[in-house]
């Protein structure tokens, strides 16, 4: 079954007046549950596309089907709904809330949609990324590793179907980087997430099931 699909997307931006084809016509089919890495150089287009599969970003042309759903055939309001209930997102800068604590920032998905936090999940969550004792700091109170993590339980708090990780381990050193993506590839495989990581690291591609490779925004392999 496929959980995302991309067909003939384009995206093109205009860099000092001159056109640069950040997507270009791009097709793509991701399967439910499936691992897969999206590789390529600097400035290949690797975020664009993630941010165009995400529904962060409107294509000038083409379109995203998420779960059955094309994704920017809906609403303004649809769309967040959507995408929050759908898709967890994991960013190289964590974008965590600086007045918030952990804890609030992790439950934060939720309080936009009037939803409950479940104790026994979050606690789970909250152990098993090792910040039990750091629920009540704030974000600058953390480690880069740490604000990572509590960036992860963040999008895991939706149980999304899936989750979406841009250049996770960018910010991080070596270890942190290795623990943080072994919680990613733990959580897909317990939770059947389907799970996009963009990198630059041809080590984490590697323990991808598939590597899509992109340059001048094209695919150059593993698209389907
Ligand atoms: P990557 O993630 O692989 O580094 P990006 O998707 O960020 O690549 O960028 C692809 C191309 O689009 C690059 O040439 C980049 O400079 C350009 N680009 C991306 N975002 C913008 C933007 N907001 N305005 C102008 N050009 C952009």
């Amino acid at each position: 079954m496929v959980m995302v699909e991309a067909k003939h997307l384009t995206k093109t931006y205009q860099a000092h007046g001159n056109p640069v084809k950040a997507a270009d016509n791009i097709n793509l089919e991701i399967e439910k549950g499936e691992y897969a890495a999206i590789c390529g150089q600097s400035g290949a287009g690797k975020s664009t596309l993630m941010h165009l599969l995400g529904g962060l970003d409107e294509p000038d042309s083409g379109e995203v089907i998420i779960d059955g759903i094309s994704f920017y055939a809906l609403d303004k309001k649809q769309k967040a709904i959507f995408r929050r209930k759908k898709i967890g997102f994991v960013f190289q800068t964590f974008h965590l809330l600086p007045y918030l604590s952990v804890w609030e920032n992790i439950i934060l998905p939720l309080s936009l949609d009037h939803r409950e936090a479940e104790l026994p999940f979050l606690e789970h969550i909250l152990n098993t990324l090792g910040l039990e004792e750091k629920k009540n700091s704030l974000p600058e109170e953390l480690s880069g590793g740490q604000q990572q993590r509590a960036a992860i339980a963040r999008a895991f708090i939706t149980r999304p179907s899936i989750l979406i990780a841009d250049e996770p381990t960018g910010n991080l050193d070596s270890r942190s980087g290795k623990n943080v993506m072994d919680l990613l590839k733990k959580s897909h495989e317990i939770y059947g997430q389907t799970l996009l990581v963009v990198t630059h690291n041809e080590q984490i591609a590697n323990e991808a099931d598939r590597i899509i490779r992109i340059s001048d925004g094209k695919i150059l392999g593993g698209g389907s």
